[in-house]
């Protein structure tokens, strides 16, 4: 468990992040937002959530 952020797992949470909008990061971080709750790149994961446009 302690690295499932590692090796292959990584591929999988690829994606275009909500918040900077760029591709191919690592969306690794959850971020509640209303009463959904959003991943993040490890970026954006202190940014606030209100501002992350979904
Ligand atoms: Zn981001």
């Amino acid at each position: 468990m302690a690295k499932n952020f590692r090796g292959k797992n990584i591929e999988k949470k690829r994606g275009t992040c909500p918040s900077c909008g760029r591709t191919g990061v690592k969306l690794l971080h959850e971020v509640k937002k209303d009463d959904k709750t959003i991943m993040v790149c490890k970026i954006c994961k202190s940014v606030d959530p209100a501002k992350i446009k979904v």
